[in-house]
């Protein structure tokens, strides 16, 4: 074996392994349950399909620009504004091989040996280990459940030092559904505006999913001043149930959008011509249904925080936004060992979690709840079962 320096400085994404291996054991007829990736269950819209099939008929089938068609990123911009309130023209717009490929690119593009990146705790898999592979150094920003999960402006001013290059934003976030309002964030704003150098990747692929009743508040709508320093990622995959297609989608300045694009032309080269015709479809299409998705997820989402909570021995806060609860399972761990071993017992009783410490909690486990009320009781069933 001859592994890279970068290669071993990173573990394989925990989300897509244990999806990959709840997937191998009900190939090998096992009835395992599947709360560990973030999918929506929902069918892709009809009218996206559609665009997709008439795509490929068309013989749309051939190389596109690196960063997109023209089309696609127009249609983007139009998201970007009216769903995020963010207004950017088309060439400060980028599409990649979903937002991961955005994250993965803004970082390799623009961390150095050394530079750090701040992560709120607990995390989404991913952040930590593509900063790890570009060489730079991840500071936790540690949240707690007590707060919803969110830190404050004070709590980020403490982390900012001179080699900070990053603060990673993710409202609603993966994995605690933390939700960030106006007024917080403009409180993140005033830290920012004293520490110039400190660009801020905000993941938005959540926006739709809020639970709050609040609109969706993001930093390059709410502060136009801070936008020459950020990157807002969005997408399709979660808002439209489209996470096969893979296409993410990113707004910056325009060095930081050209930038990523050099290094897409190396790694990937264009996201996948149909999927991009039907991202088209999906940003310039109906949008009514997510608010009824988003309905259908906040009721999935009070089975499960009942559910659990009813455990002994297991808790979770309600989460604010997006599809997963973190669980609590400290009172377990004498039993259990750590959350891994815990994660293999309930594996072994037909429901795969993430165990907390790949999102950089502990003691717990994340559950993905986009799938169906009768799957989600059952599961929750099995989980009692196996702990009691
Ligand atoms: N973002 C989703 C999750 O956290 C999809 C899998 C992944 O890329 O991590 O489950």
């Amino acid at each position: 074996m001859h592994l890279s320096t970068a290669l071993s400085r990173i573990a394989p994404s925990q989300t897509t392994a244990m999806t990959d291996r709840a997937t191998q054991l009900r190939e090998e007829g096992r009835d395992v349950i599947s709360l560990s990736v973030g999918e929506p269950d929902f069918a892709t819209p009809d009218h996206v399909v559609a665009a997709a099939k008439a795509a490929l008929d068309a013989g749309q089938t051939k190389y596109t620009p690196v960063g997109g068609t023209s089309r696609l990123k127009q249609a983007a911009a139009l998201h970007f504004e009216r769903d995020l309130g963010i207004k950017v023209p088309a060439s400060q717009v980028t599409v990649s091989a979903g937002g991961k490929q955005a994250i993965f690119h803004a970082m390799l593009a623009t961390v150095s040996e050394g530079d750090e990146v701040i992560v709120p705790a607990p995390w989404w898999v991913s952040y930590p280990e593509i900063i790890h592979f570009a060489g730079g150094k991840v500071i936790p920003l540690h949240t707690h459940a007590k707060a919803n999960f969110r830190f404050t402006a004070a709590d980020l001013e403490a982390q900012i030092g001179p080699r900070t290059q990053w603060l990673m934003l993710n409202s609603p976030g993966n994995p605690t559904g933390a939700c960030y309002p106006a007024e917080m964030l403009q409180g993140l704003a005033e830290v920012l505006r004293r520490h110039p150098r400190v660009m801020v990747l905000s993941d938005d692929i959540y926006a739709p999913i809020n639970y709050t009743g609040a609109p969706h508040a993001t930093l390059a709508s709410l502060c136009p001043d801070l936008g020459e320093r950020i990157l807002t990622v969005s997408g399709v995959s979660k808002s439209h149930a489209m996470t096969g297609f893979r296409i993410g989608v990113a707004a910056g300045p325009e060095w930081l959008i050209k930038a990523m694009e050099r290094l897409q032309s190396h790694s990937s080269g264009n996201p996948c011509s149909i999927s991009q015709a039907a991202a088209v479809a999906a940003f310039e299409g109906p949008q009514d249904f997510l608010a009824d998705w988003c309905e259908r997820f906040r009721a999935r989402r009070d089975l499960v925080v009942s559910a659990i909570n009813a455990i002994p021995g297991l808790s979770t806060p309600t989460p604010d936004g997006a599809f997963y609860c973190m669980v609590d399972a400290a009172p377990l761990m004498a039993r259990f060992g750590d959350d891994k071993a815990l994660a293999l017992h309930l594996l072994e009783h037909g429901v795969a979690i993430v165990p907390a410490s790949a999102f950089g909690g502990r003691d717990g486990f994340r559950i993905s709840f986009a799938a169906d009320e009768a799957t989600l009781a059952e599961a929750c069933s099995r989980i009692a079962k196996a702990v009691a």
